[in-house]
């Protein structure tokens, strides 16, 4: 088909691509590209970018024009949306194959400024992290005012919407600001290198040492591990992109791969270490694996010569002291010849050699600052040098990305990050995406995911990418339970164990609940093995550890237990169980159904206590422990905070195994008294562990609510209830809280967590304020804290990615609960077509009294549809729409609708594109309403004569209290002029 009709068929699911996240990242990067190619001259792009318009008015205008130019331009188009849409907005999309190259046009352009526009698509992305040192420098140069800077730094953009309002601006200042900024940026590309480094070529030795490090980087990622024993799934066929963002800049533009060591977000300039931080199994390690697979194919981060990807797990048993040499040599690839003058080559060139490091989290010692090593050809122990390396006290300017849980991260670490990454798993397009992916049956797939669908816990679980693989792997087992269908995530992980278990059965299908007996022994081996695992920080398990636990042959033929990949093959067969998710879950079943453990293994597996001492005799683990016991002291300090996560997962198992929905599996496998009784020991620990949180809980101020803060196990103990699905445990554990306000910001709350809060928290007895910022709730999040709206009368979600859909469901279900009053939703992904349910809401439910809306993507279109609801309600107080685009259009329709209010106190139009048409419905407003008291309209286009309504208004008005003008189209002069008129106006 030609590109001109793929564009014109394609045309809705086009524009749901572009537009349906409610970002409008898609779309300019496409205008980007078409830029750069000329297929869009500068005016074209001017009216398409029109401000104030929504998003899909934009889109469509650019889709009528790329068809009214032709084919070729649409076949650019098609491309160019190929590149830019992640892959699960472009599933049913078809691109047409008359492929153009879209390489930037490198070609010498004459002027800057068309050097502007053939090199955009890189530009936007070297401005981010450096956008203040050009408007510095533009500044200096005299090229640019504050009031431009102040334009390009508007809050609501984000760092890619900074970039090109940059580059729009200075587009508009003529030739030689845009050598300012291009100059800048080459200074910035290549700080301080001398010129003849510059020039190296590299030597021919290097060439054929980064070919042999490139096919074995290549061939050690180009299948998934958690497929290995099944079937064997190549990444290319199975990789599916997880939701990254930023941990410290609020971006609402998606992260690429290459965003990871890109410079978007950059915190510290100095430091060379990107942590990629994510849950257990949220895909942390696949990521890189897909890096490395890039790199090694170069089709992406080919700024870099040489990558080295290190596997924390596997440096665990590396008990010799090494240079850095040695450990890139013999952990990575082994040069044939030339040693020496390949090392001094990487020595040369750091800023070209990235290292990745897996699994920070899982080396045996807690980061430290302490041991200093600077020179790469000093030897010392293995995390020494990885510390030092991640500091940047060895091998400075090497680029490093390292990964870990977030829990695991300390403050410390913190500080000599270059950026933090956060990985959040699976979308709900990434979550279709994979099962399709995984099943190539396309009715297959369909049923999966109806399934998925139908069961809201199960959904929310699936967000965790390795819960989607295991779901997906268990599709039988999963279409086949109804009822039954799995809720908490022991109930998945009993599914793959039964799943797998069967599959290797020789009687094949046991009936019934059978199955488990059948397997036991090999479930009690694994479990040993696990449990003495986690007890040791330990992950790879060598011959005599498997025979020391009598792990057979056979036990390993079971799939849980996966051969260890290892770069060097110096460690011949060892092996790992094939997520750390899974090991936790066997030392958990091992916990439950062994009679050999100690009574005090549950108590001290919940306060989280060093288990080494607890019952069983230690089996060997040689490649882990430690020789001597003073070496084990000092080991056993250090290893307590690597420990943490993975004893709280399994403690959650351990609750989820014991839960009374479970005591039918252990029937047969274990006497009854036993498992009641564990059963009782968890109770008891969750009781006393939700205690201690409760009595941490200061003493209101007199005339402030009672508030909780949330301490970083809470959300765990919580999982942990869940697991158990007593709903009396779970009441009890909740019947002593007694706050108005349960704040949980910063929790790493995602949907699963979500599922887990709102069970608990349905129990409390009177209603709180939950506040949940800057967590990733997204909308399925949403849906899942729905069970608890009734006991919520606030509801706190400011910067959690949630869009028009969350919204919708949200609504649905709080215009039913009768003490919800509030909600916060700055910094979301809203659009106009949310505000039909907030009109709805505002009518429906006259308790409700504050409604803050800011930052999202609201238009005057958006703001009219609000205005409706205000109209009917009668007990609003505060309306905050800071940073939208409600121009003058929306805030007329607002002024108008509350007028009449007389419960309106406070409103904010901060940074709304408001000019003296709006100013002067708000002088209106005023004039009639005897509520407000705080007018917010600070970063507006307010003129004088806007201001002189306001004023005139404000005669007649002795509630209103103050009205912010601070940045709008006023002269120093005019603004002390009017204050003098008016004490109530702040400039
Ligand atoms: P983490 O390192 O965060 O614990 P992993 O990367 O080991 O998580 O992921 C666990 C499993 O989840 C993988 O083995 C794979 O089956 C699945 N998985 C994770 N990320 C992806 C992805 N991006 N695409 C496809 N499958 C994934």
């Amino acid at each position: 088909m030609l590109a001109e009709e793929l564009v014109l068929k394609q045309r809705t699911k086009i524009l749901h691509a572009l537009c349906s996240s409610g970002s409008a990242e898609h779309l300019e990067r496409v205008l980007d590209i078409l830029l750069a190619q000329g297929a869009l001259i500068w005016e074209d792009y001017q009216n398409i970018q029109v401000p104030g318009r929504t998003l899909y008015t934009n889109a469509r205008q650019l889709l009528d024009l790329v068809y009214t130019k032709g084919v070729d331009t649409c076949g650019l188009f098609l491309h160019a949306l190929k590149l830019v849409l992640p892959e699960a907005q472009a599933v049913g999309l078809s691109f047409s194959e008359s492929c153009s190259n879209l390489e930037e046009n490198d070609e010498c352009q004459s002027t800057s400024n068309q050097t502007l526009l053939a090199q955009r698509p890189s530009l936007v992305h070297k401005l981010q992290g450096c956008v203040d040192g050009v408007l510095e420098a533009l500044l200096d140069s005299g090229h640019f005012s504050s009031a431009d800077c102040d334009e390009v730094r508007l809050p609501i953009y984000t760092p890619t919407q900074q970039a090109r309002r940059l580059l729009d601006h200075v587009r508009s200042r003529g030739d030689l600001a845009a050598s300012v900024l291009l100059q800048y940026i080459h200074q910035k590309q290549e700080p301080g290198l001398p010129l003849n480094q510059r020039e190296l070529t590299p030597p021919k030795e290097f060439l054929t040492y980064q070919k042999k490090l490139s096919s074995s980087v290549s061939a050690q990622s180009c299948f998934l591990s958690t497929y290995g024993g099944t079937s064997h799934m190549s990444l290319d066929d199975i990789y599916t992109d997880g939701e990254l963002e930023l941990a410290e800049v609020n971006a609402h533009g998606p992260l690429g791969l290459e965003d990871i060591v890109g410079l978007a977000g950059i915190v510290n300039e100095e430091a060379d270490t990107v942590l990629v931080s994510g849950e257990a199994g949220s895909g942390k390690s696949t990521l890189l694996q897909r890096l490395h697979l890039l790199w090694a194919r170069a089709l992406a981060l080919q700024d870099f010569l040489l990558l080295f990807p290190f596997s924390c797990r596997r440096l665990n048993s590396e008990h010799n002291e090494l240079s850095v040499q040695e450990l890139l040599f013999q952990h990575c690839c082994w040069p044939d010849r030339n040693q020496e003058e390949i090392f001094q080559f990487i020595l040369d060139r750091p800023h070209q050699i990235l290292f990745t490091f897996d699994g920070l989290d899982e080396l045996k010692q807690s980061f430290t600052d302490d041991h200093r090593v600077c020179c790469p050809t000093q030897r010392a122990p293995v995390h020494v040098l990885l510390f030092n390396l991640i500091q940047g006290s060895l091998m400075k300017g090497v680029q490093k990305v390292v990964t870990s849980r977030s829990e695991a991260v300390s403050p410390l670490l913190k500080k000599h990050l270059r950026k933090e990454v956060v990985l959040k798993g699976f979308s709900p397009a990434g979550i279709d995406c994979f099962v399709r992916k995984h099943h190539r049956d396309p009715t297959v797939a369909a049923k999966v995911l109806e399934s998925m669908q139908a069961n809201t816990a199960l959904l929310g679980l699936c967000h965790s990418p390795v819960l989607c693989w295991i779901v997906s792997q268990c599709h039988k087992e999963l279409l086949g339970c109804g009822e039954g269908s799995p809720k908490t995530i022991t109930d998945v992980y009993l599914m793959i164990l039964q799943h797998f278990l069967q599959h290797q059965s020789l009687l094949k299908s046991t009936m019934g609940l059978g199955w488990l007996q059948e397997h036991l022994k090999t479930v009690l081996l694994l479990g040993q093995l696990a449990f003495e695992g986690i007890r040791s920080t330990c992950y790879i398990f060598s011959g005599t550890d498997l025979e020391a636990c009598s792990v057979t042959e056979k036990d390993i033929c079971m799939v849980f237990l996966i051969k260890s990949k290892d770069m060097s093959s110096t460690h011949s067969k060892c092996y790992e169980f094939s997520h750390v998710t899974l090991q936790c879950f066997f030392a958990a079943l091992f916990i439950v159904l062994s009679s050999n453990t100690n009574r005090s293994v549950i108590p001290k597996l919940f306060e989280l206590e060093n288990m080494r001492e607890a019952g069983l005799t230690r089996v060997c683990f040689g490649a882990c422990l430690p020789s001597s016991d003073q070496q084990q002291q000092a080991s056993e300090k250090e290893s307590k905070a690597a420990e943490t996560p993975n004893l709280q997962i399994t403690a959650m198992f351990v609750s989820g195994l014991l839960s009374q929905r479970h005591q039918n599996l252990w029937l047969h496998c274990c006497p009854s008294a036993a498992v009641e009784k564990k059963a009782r020991q968890v109770a008891k620990c969750l009781s006393k562990g939700m205690q201690k949180h409760f009595r941490s809980i200061p003493q209101p101020v007199q005339g402030e609510k009672k508030s909780m803060h949330a301490m970083p196990d809470f959300v765990w103990l919580i999982k942990c209830l869940y697991e158990m699905q007593e709903s009396q445990i779970a009441k009890d554990a909740m019947s002593k809280l007694e706050v108005d306000h349960l704040k949980l910001t910063y929790c790493n709350i995602g949907p699963v967590e979500c599922t887990a809060l709102a069970y608990v928290l349905q129990h409390l007895r009177n209603p709180v304020g939950l506040q949940l910022d800057n967590n990733s709730v997204g909308d399925v999040g949403v849906e899942q804290l729905l069970p608890c709206m009734h006991i919520c009368n606030s509801l706190y979600l400011r910067n959690n990615n949630i869009t028009d859909e969350g919204i919708h469901k949200l609504i649905a279900k709080v215009i039913q609960c009768d003490s919800f009053q509030k909600i916060a939703l700055f910094n979301n992904k809203l659009t106009d077509a949310c505000m039909q349910d907030f009109s709805y809401l505002l009518k429906t439910k006259q308790v409700f009294i504050s409604l803050r809306l800011g930052n999202n993507n609201i238009t005057a279109e958006g703001a009219k549809q609000l205005a409706e609801g205000l109209k009917a309600n009668q007990t609003l107080a505060y309306l905050g729409l800071w940073g939208n685009r409600i121009g003058d259009a929306g805030t007329e329709a607002l002024a108008s609708s509350l007028e009449k209010s007389n419960s309106l106190v406070w409103l904010s139009l901060v940074g709304n594109g408001v000019g003296s048409a709006g100013a002067c419905a708000l002088a209106n407003l005023i004039r009639k309403n005897t509520s407000l008291q705080e007018l917010w309209l600070t970063e507006n286009c307010i003129t004088r004569m806007g201001v002189e309504g306001l004023i005139q208004a404000l005669k007649h008005n002795t509630y209103v209290t103050s009205v912010w003008l601070r940045n709008n189209d006023l002269s120093l002069e005019d603004a002390e002029e009017m204050k003098q008129l008016e004490s109530r106006l702040i400039f």
